[in-house]
């Protein structure tokens, strides 16, 4: 297939190159980001030209917008837009409307998996959008990633995406405090890990990503707390969650204090830069009165 591949970052970057590496004619736009090897466009509108697919990589939905706006005019009628960021599900949405009515396929295919998924070609991508666009385009995913969740109309991607992150961010914060406390009770961390890893508190934060350095399967905690994924990242979802909660009225209260310690972490407590376990040090250095 001809792809226009825009936004080649952290991730936007290998996905593409994995693509070209399966022997598909791939044209890359960035205005920083060029991987060795990748034949680079000077903009979208050069890049769709005759694409068969588009596929974006973005930092937001207010650039996935821009970006759009050049996209959707330039690709053929019946060519495939995937935009594979993660954005406010509103975005996804008015995106999407606009691929439909000028005759394209448009699916949101955000990803979870990280830079490594993203080298290694393992991400899970959770995919709104029609299933006619889907099925011509299922064997990109295949070279992306492991595994390919189809999760019903436009936005639903999005949706799936923010809930995962939601959940992942209160569990890594709940897992955190958890050790922190167990520290102060005396509680060796192995023992905790032992424990709590074959209990009914084990979560994949404790289990397969464990924020305590030297316990369980390597993690960013024994990489002094290196991303992995980044703190701001976490943040960011949490705040997409928080959007999404309020658009359609869901009581989030664990995800709006998620959001609300992350926030103090990144902009106040040395997070940015620090894997999202890095919560741990920062909630072992608190007391029992510290808000
Ligand atoms: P990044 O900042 O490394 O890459 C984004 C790229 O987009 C940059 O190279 C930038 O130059 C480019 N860009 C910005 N504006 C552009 C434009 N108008 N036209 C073309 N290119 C443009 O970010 P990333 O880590 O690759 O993340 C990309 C997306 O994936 C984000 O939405 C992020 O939330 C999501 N995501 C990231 C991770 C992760 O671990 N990094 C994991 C899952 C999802």
């Amino acid at each position: 297939m001809k792809i226009a591949f825009i936004g080649l970052g952290n991730m936007g970057g290998p996905m593409a190159v994995n693509l070209a590496a399966a022997g598909h004619e791939v044209v890359g736009v960035d205005p920083v980001a060029a991987p060795d090897g990748m034949t680079m466009a000077t903009s979208a509108k050069d890049a769709c030209a005759g694409a068969d697919v588009a596929i974006t990589m973005l930092p937001n939905g207010a650039i996935l917008r821009a970006v759009a706006s050049e996209v959707i005019p330039a690709l053929p009628a019946g060519a495939v837009f995937i935009d594979c960021s993660t954005v406010d599900v509103e975005s996804a949405r008015a995106v999407g409307a606009d691929a439909k009515a000028a005759g394209l396929g448009m699916l949101d295919a955000p990803v979870s998996g990280g830079i490594k998924g993203a080298a290694d070609g393992t991400l899970t991508f959770m995919i709104g959008g029609c299933e006619d666009a889907f099925a011509a385009t299922k064997n990109l995913f295949d070279i992306m990633g492991q595994k390919a969740v189809h999760c019903g109309a436009s936005g639903s991607g999005q949706a799936a995406k923010i809930c995962n992150n939601m959940i992942l961010g209160i569990t890594m914060l709940g897992t955190c405090e958890a050790f922190a406390m167990a520290d102060k009770l005396g509680l060796d961390r192995q023992a905790m890990f032992d424990v709590v890893s074959t209990s009914s508190g084990y979560s994949w934060t404790m289990n397969a990503y464990c924020p305590a350095p030297g316990v369980g399967p390597a993690s960013p905690a024994d990489n002094d707390y290196k991303p992995g994924f980044a703190a701001e990242l976490m943040l960011k979802d949490l705040g997409l969650s928080q959007d999404a909660a309020r658009a359609c009225d869901a009581d989030t209260p664990m995800g709006a204090l998620a959001n609300a310690l992350y926030a103090k972490f990144v902009n106040e407590n040395g997070g940015q830069g620090v894997d999202f376990s890095g919560v741990l040090p920062w909630l072992s250095a608190r007391g029992n009165q510290d808000a």
